[in-house]
């Protein structure tokens, strides 16, 4: 199959743009990139898919999410919130912990639909709970055609300090149980897919609730196991008071003395990293995700993200959780952070709309693991893109494809997504999941699961009429 006629952002070694541009793809690889008319020339036989107008580049890598918070949508904005305490333990935890298997699967069937609709092709979930059922979510990603790290969670809080934060029962496991449950699961399903599922520790942050000694265990048997793991880490400056207690410059130096660091390791948020903090992550070779619409949301940072980048620092983008951030549609993710760091340097140069879509693709496949087989389309790769149709008001003319991409497009411009050689989407219908079905089932349950919880408020502070 050839798909002709795009304008190709590449992202290979000299970031070469093709006009007219076309990808052979054979079975689950890239066979060719190059001008359409030589690739037809010496594929004559080939089917072909026409894609005039359409921008091609990498598919997206968003490595923060939460798929159980998309049934959870925008309930940051319902009312009076307060302090991340009362968000997180008051409303977060009691409707999370009050979902049934099925809620779960009804929440992250959405997430992945909306990430594959706006053109993520893989993803890191950071914290799936045990009572969600790994199985039925990791079917939902093999049938769906997308890439992903599913992160289960590991924890370890005692039950009189769950009683006492009223830490909702649902989201809480023993630490015995917890990475019980996460190896048996990476002995199921990590490569399942043909290599597109991964299992991941997704470990509880560290905070006073967490015993410390958790960290090295778990970091230790991913090391023996070669598994990644993710974690939020340097979110606000009471996460440096914590390290401090424990003999630490900051939350960073904490996790590098917990053995958390390294290039298996992604952490959410490091808003509050400094100089030395970031040093520490080049040298460590880890990778860190910027949530850049979730962290301006909830007034977060700004996190030092071109300084980070200069460092050297594998930074990535997450969208993280639809509570706050309310969409998983990374390209608007990407703007943000382009408008957040040129804000925060008060230099319109500060983070080009390149250096963002490297961010997106090479660095999130690098921080994925997956770096020598995606996040660029060259001769070899698997077969991983999506196309951005130009024909439309808010995207004409295209002066710079990459900026078009990243400033003016939004998810619903995706008009086609290819993961691993099959096409997920053409013409915005997706083909492996029942989009339908999946809107009717989170309809049909969403305003149960609060209920259920006994959470109210979550409506407008205007009236209902
Ligand atoms: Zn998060």
């Amino acid at each position: 199959m050839i798909f002709t006629h795009a304008t190709i952002l590449t992202m290979n070694a000299d970031r070469e743009i093709v006009e007219d541009g076309a990808i052979r793809v054979v079975n689950d690889r890239i066979d060719s990139v190059g001008k359409t008319a030589e690739l037809i020339a010496a594929n004559p036989a080939d089917d072909t898919i026409d894609l005039s107008g359409h921008i091609a580049m990498p598919g997206l890598i968003d490595t923060h999410v939460h798929t159980a918070q998309c049934m959870l949508r925008g309930i940051s904005e319902c009312g009076a919130v307060g302090a991340f305490s009362n968000w997180l333990f008051g409303r977060i935890f009691p409707l999370q912990g009050s979902y049934t298997e099925e809620d779960a699967v009804a929440s992250a069937s959405l997430c992945v639909l909306e990430m594959l609709k706006s053109g993520t092709t893989g993803f890191v979930e950071c914290l799936l709970a045990e009572h969600y059922g790994i199985d039925a979510i990791a079917e939902l990603c093999i049938d769906s055609g997308i890439r992903a790290a599913l992160g289960k969670v590991v924890m370890d809080v005692s039950p009189t300090t769950r009683d006492e934060l009223g830490w909702h029962h649902g989201m809480w496991q023993t630490r015995e149980s917890s990475i019980e449950g996460t190896l048996a699961a990476h002995d199921t399903w990590d490569g399942a897919g043909d290599g597109r599922l991964q299992i991941w520790f997704g470990c509880r942050s560290a905070e006073p609730a967490n015993n410390p000694s958790l960290f090295r265990e778990v970091s230790d048997l991913a090391r023996e196991r070669k598994m990644g793991l993710t974690i939020h880490l340097a979110e606000l400056p009471h996460d440096n008071d914590y390290a401090r207690e424990h003999g630490y410059r900051s939350h960073i130096e904490f996790a590098e003395g917990h053995g958390l660091l390294g290039e298996r390791t992604v952490l959410a948020h490091c808003t509050i990293a400094d100089d030395a903090d970031i040093r520490l992550l080049a040298e460590t070779s880890t990778s860190v995700s910027h949530n850049a619409g979730n962290n301006a949301a909830a007034a977060w940072g700004p996190a030092r993200i071109t300084d980070m980048l200069e460092a050297g620092v594998n930074v990535s983008v997450g969208c993280d959780g639809a509570p706050t951030n309310a969409n998983m549609d990374l390209l608007r993710d990407l703007r943000i952070a382009c408008h957040t760091a040129r804000q925060r340097a008060g230099n319109r140069g500060a983070l080009s709309s390149e250096a963002v879509l490297e961010m997106a693709t090479l660095n999130g496949a690098r921080a994925l693991g997956i770096h020598a087989y995606a996040g660029s389309l060259e001769v070899g790769k698997k077969a991983d893109f999506i196309t951005i149709d130009t024909d439309a008001p808010h995207l004409q003319p295209v002066w710079n494809p990459v900026a078009t991409a990243v400033f003016a497009a939004q998810g619903g411009d995706v008009d086609t997504v290819v993961i691993n050689g099959q096409i997920i989407m053409r013409d915005r219908q997706i083909l492996t999941l029942d989009e339908g079905a999946i809107l009717e089932n989170v309809k049909g349950r969403f305003r149960d699961v609060a209920r259920r919880a006994g959470v109210d408020g979550l409506t407008s502070t205007w009236p209902s009429v």
